[in-house]
């Protein structure tokens, strides 16, 4: 009997799939060696998704959005290739420090350790460090921390991709039951976690607390204060999780990942970036040689 013969094709499908098996995207799975053929595949990108624990209501674990961003975070790497970090949760979440089990490390330590992941990141080759934000708390931090990037010099550039975990709208599937149930550690944000951990979501607990905007503090529009959120939501639970379904999550997370893909490709092909940087650290050196 005559052996069956591949087509070339077939041949290729088989050799692709097995060199992605053999190289994974955790820079914690890989060998020093299969690092620098990481670096080379993911064209110096490395990703930092960036997390936090936190109470996530009644029905959340208090991972839910390192988890989730980790989780979306991959689906975008399997798509377009890059590094990822590992797991990352030094963030900013003070307005939780009177829930159990929330770390909030000082503002100091959140800059400087966030400072020196980056800068580690690039010594290790990641020339480009993609920072994909899961919480919403650290929007501030991160707003910041883009921005003071430019006090030095530097041989390498940091990106923040944030708004991608919340992909509701995105795909039908992924809409909402109603109005009103997304807030922090509603229907979306355990959804999510049902479509990839759903023994960690609880949504028939949704109702132990309440999730609504208490509104105790009248203040004109465009006045703000630190304990805004607290005063809204002192359970640390904005919406309602009730209706949440890993259906649901899973158009959610792959709608995510493939935006943070569309993120990842887009950086890669970056050339403008770094060339105005190199640029601008330059002319910072001597201010008053540029021209006015
Ligand atoms: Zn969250």
């Amino acid at each position: 009997m005559r052996a069956p013969t591949l087509t070339f094709a077939a041949l290729l499908a088989i050799a692709t799939a097995a060199s992605a098996q053999q190289k994974s995207v955790h820079w914690e799975d890989l060998t020093a060696e299969d690092f620098t053929k990481a670096l080379a595949e993911s064209r110096n990108t490395c990703a930092l998704p960036f997390g936090i624990i936190e109470k996530h209501g009644p029905s959340g674990p208090l991972g839910t959005d390192l988890l989730n961003v980790r989780y979306t975070s991959e689906l975008a790497a399997k798509q377009e290739y890059t590094i990822l970090f590992p797991a990352y949760y030094f963030g900013q979440i003070f307005e939780a420090r009177h829930q159990p089990g929330t770390l909030a490390y000082s503002t100091k330590l959140q800059l400087d350790l966030l400072q020196e992941t980056v800068s580690e990141m690039s010594r290790n080759g990641c020339k480009k460090v993609i920072i994909i934000n899961g919480h919403g708390g650290n929007n501030a931090l991160l707003n910041y921390f883009i921005q003071v990037q430019l006090d030095s010099p530097k041989d390498y550039i940091v990106y923040v991709v944030s708004g991608v975990s919340s992909a509701s709208g995105q795909s039908p599937a992924a809409a909402p039951s109603k109005p009103g149930v997304d807030g922090h550690a509603g229907e979306g944000e355990v959804s999510n976690i049902m479509a990839h951990r759903p023994e960690l979501a609880h949504p028939e607990r949704a109702a132990e607390e309440s999730g609504k905007n208490l509104r105790r503090l009248d203040l004109p529009q465009g006045v703000t204060t630190g304990i805004s959120w607290y005063s809204m939501y002192p359970n640390h639970y904005a919406g309602d999780a009730a209706g949440s379904t890993a259906a649901r999550g899973k158009a959610a997370t792959e709608a995510a990942g493939a935006g943070i893909a569309a993120a990842i490709r887009a950086i890669k092909s970056d050339t403008v970036g770094p060339r105005l940087q190199a640029e601008f650290f330059e002319a910072a050196k001597h201010p008053n040689d540029t021209k006015q």
